[in-house]
């Protein structure tokens, strides 16, 4: 990642030192309580995994709405959006041979299902697609096992999306990957597969780090493994869901905006607190903090939770052609959806001259450990808006074991403390408060 800091020797500008008692505020109020480290559990505790199509989704957007209201929020409300509902079912994959073993494993998003007698079949174990295009004669008929080591999520994530429809391609009947994400404590991790229409969609899951290390010592060995996966997987119709907007009107310029937020969504397993409740919270907590304060911008800013990140960025899209006539007035887009850990700062993706604004306002936020500024940011929610209107885009960077949990069992409040959300709602709302204030064009 390459790091523009305010450069060492060079003084801020001085339209940045007027901030510095503002984020002084900010900054105390958020960390004089755990106020949002509870509103996070509450959510996370209540609901628990919010799912696309799931009642428990809805149920948190309604809450999360009243909750809104009751923080003196403006133009509270939820802006309609269909999202794709796919249904997991039960689902079991076991090892027959050289032993029967039941595995754990966890069907990858929008896979289809097996028939009701499972797909049992022997293990192809190729490492990467090279070496499933070298043993291409061997997929035919089998379970193709991708053993892609984690090395960083964009190079490992494409056996994830691709590799069923690769290995469908030669003739494999299902597939299995290891995990996107390091070894933890042998849990699998899901998430979306996108299906190629031309090959046949064949089902697809996956298992833990440690499981693919031992099936291919096994495979290396020249032992034969055969496997029995079983999934009700499939798809219902399309269902209501909503985003959820809430604002903090501008004082002078109400009609610009600066839009910061997370997904609200998750997927179906653990209670999706680092992905993306906290992201969620934390840039809510911005606004609330500036409400508290009585500190209005001269421009507005709005929070929006997203809805249908994780199978489908429906809510990402919405927002996009629901506000089209107004993203010319949206100044920037921050997303939180890496994780609320250890602050590190923000990327940004705009023109130089408001890079250097993002980097002098982060500046502000040294003592948070928050003032890097990367060579580039965004978000896959604000990604659809920032592209149709030109808008640059930050994300909210932290440091920590984002991807060890991501799409497990494992991703629930359990690995956020109440510092690590008060120290990130801080640097979000000085972050914020100061670009609404000041623009960035
Ligand atoms: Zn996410």
């Amino acid at each position: 990642m390459v790091v523009v800091a305010w450069l060492s020797g060079q003084t801020a500008p001085t339209w940045v030192e007027n901030y510095r008692g503002d984020t002084r505020k900010l900054t105390e109020l958020s960390q004089s309580s755990d106020f949002a480290w509870r509103r996070l559990a509450e959510v996370t505790d209540t609901f628990g995994p919010r799912f696309s199509g799931t009642e428990a989704l809805e149920r948190a957007i309604d809450w999360a709405v009243a909750e809104m209201k009751k923080d003196g929020l403006e133009n509270v409300r939820k802006e309609p959006v269909m999202v794709p509902k796919w249904v997991r079912g039960r689902e079991s994959l076991d090892l027959i041979e050289p032993v029967r073993q039941p595995l754990a494993m966890l069907g990858l998003g929008n896979s289809a299902g097996t028939p009701a007698a499972g797909i049992e079949g022997e293990v192809l174990v190729v490492k990467d697609f090279d070496e499933l295009t070298a043993k291409s004669a061997d997929a035919k008929g089998r379970i193709v096992l991708f053993n892609a080591v984690f090395t960083n999520y964009g190079a490992t994530v494409v056996y994830r999306r691709n590799g069923p429809s690769r290995a469908a391609a030669l003739g494999a009947t299902a597939v299995i990957i290891r995990s996107v994400g390091p070894a933890g404590l042998r849990t699998p991790h899901t998430g979306a597969t996108v299906y190629d229409e031309a090959q046949p969609k064949i089902p697809a899951a996956a298992i833990s780090a440690e499981d693919a290390d031992r099936f291919q010592r096994l495979a290396d060995r020249g032992v034969r493994i055969r496997m029995k996966l079983s999934m009700e997987a499939h798809f219902e119709p399309d269902a209501q869901s909503y985003n959820v907007v809430a604002e903090w009107r501008g004082r002078e310029l109400p009609d610009e905006i600066v839009v910061v937020g997370g997904h609200f969504d998750s997927w179906d397993v653990g209670s999706g607190a680092s992905d993306d409740a906290g992201g969620c919270i934390v840039t809510w907590e911005a606004l609330r903090l500036m409400k508290s304060l009585g500190l209005r911008p001269r421009r507005t800013v709005r929070v929006v939770l997203f809805t249908n990140e994780e199978n489908g960025l429906r809510g990402g899209n919405a927002y996009r052609d629901q506000h089209a006539a107004e993203l010319k007035n949206h100044i920037a887009l921050l997303e939180s959806d890496g994780g609320v850990f250890d602050p590190d700062g923000f990327g940004f993706t705009g023109p130089d001259e408001a890079r250097a604004a993002v980097s002098a306002i982060a500046g502000l936020l040294k003592g948070l450990g928050a003032s890097t500024v990367a060579a580039a940011g965004g978000g896959a929610d604000i990604g659809p808006a920032a592209e149709a209107g030109k808008i640059p885009m930050l994300s909210h960077n932290v440091k920590g074991d984002y991807f060890l949990i991501h799409h497990t069992q494992a991703d629930t409040i359990a690995r956020i403390t109440p510092k690590q959300v008060s120290d990130n709602a801080a640097a979000i709302a000085v972050m914020a408060y100061v670009l609404a204030d000041r623009g960035l064009r």
